[in-house]
């Protein structure tokens, strides 16, 4: 067993919403996600947590949200996951054009970088989605959702990559290279690439961008709240706690967040990592067919049900491949 890299890439990204409605409707009607699990923020249960991802959302493909109607609006700024890369074949850039134009969402691109190509837009409350074309798509076309009638050769491959924005990179890149495993590969401008080399499983590439003049950036709607890479086994996970520990950061206990397990730990330049594990996944709770279908609560939250669903708004689903609607 390995014990130096025990890292495989991004496991998912959460980000902060407005309007659940209206983020079920832009993740699953244009970009073709599946809605995995509606669920509660186990921290606040009064509002969802949404997750998106393939058709089984496994690591590498999970997009999730906790929509925050009161919450102020995020700024773009440093201490930041900025930029969320999905990963499309090299033949779909102008499917996806052609796709975004019908939907009226802009974008800008196609442009060059490194050896991909890429699409840049902004989903409802101004979060930065890319969608990258990369020869890499090769390899990771089986298990696509192809939500929204988008043909399965076009349907998008779970992440690519996250951009992390920094004052400095030093102390970032040392925490990537040196504990999770990364592998610096390449800089273009002031971009410099990371990547776990040996991930046979993709969303293995982290960009910090070295921004030092700009503001720090302050998190709310329209922002990413924290970036997770994956590890297999609760194992691996305490040991690469305990060498974040040693590194000199602090990291929370191991938390039970029913579909993995989670440690948060801060980074030296203020982005919130987190390590989750792969098991047990989404359909624990639910069967493949099932998820995302109805609302799920953990054992504990049960009890409050008929209250919470009372307070929580209702969402109007549109999630088969077939795109017939239901309700929760
Ligand atoms: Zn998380």
């Amino acid at each position: 067993m390995k014990i130096m890299n025990d890292i495989y890439g991004i496991h998912h990204v959460t980000a902060i919403a407005s309007d659940p409605q209206r983020t079920v409707d832009f993740y699953t009607s244009v970009l073709g996600l599946r809605l995995v699990k509606l669920t509660v923020n186990f921290d606040d249960p009064t509002t969802y947590h949404l997750y998106f991802g393939d058709e089984l959302g496994r690591p590498g493909t999970i997009l999730t949200f906790f929509p925050w109607s009161e919450a102020p609006k995020g700024h773009r700024g440093t201490g930041q996951v900025i930029t969320t890369s999905f990963l499309i074949s090299e033949k779909s850039i102008d499917f996806w054009q052609t796709r975004l134009k019908k939907n009226q969402v802009t974008f800008n691109g196609p442009f060059k970088r490194f050896d991909e190509q890429v699409l840049s837009l902004y989903d409802p409350d101004g979060l930065e989605i890319e969608l990258v074309s990369h020869s890499s798509a090769q390899d990771r076309g089986v298990n696509v959702w192809n939500g929204a009638g988008i043909p399965s050769e076009h349907a998008v491959r779970g992440f690519y990559s996250v951009a992390i924005s920094e004052e400095g990179f030093e102390r970032t890149a040392s925490i990537l290279t040196q504990e999770l495993g990364f592998t610096y590969v390449g800089q273009e401008k002031s971009r410099f690439r990371y990547k776990i080399q040996d991930s046979e499983a993709g969303a293995s590439i982290v960009d910090v961008l070295c921004l030092p003049y700009t503001p720090l950036g302050y998190i709310g709607v329209g922002s990413v709240h924290h970036v997770a890479f994956r590890t297999t086994t609760d194992d691996n996970q305490k040991s690469l706690r305990a060498n974040i520990i040693k590194a000199g950061l602090n990291a929370t206990p191991i938390i039970d967040r029913m579909y993995f397990h989670s440690v948060y730990f801060r980074e030296p330049g203020g982005v919130l990592f987190e390590i989750a594990t792969d098991p047990p996944g989404f359909t624990v709770d639910q069967k493949s067919s099932e998820l995302g279908a109805r609302l799920m609560l953990p054992k504990w939250l049960e009890p409050e049900r008929k209250n919470l669903e009372k307070i929580l708004p209702r969402l109007r689903l549109s999630n088969t491949r077939k795109g017939s609607e239901f309700e929760k």
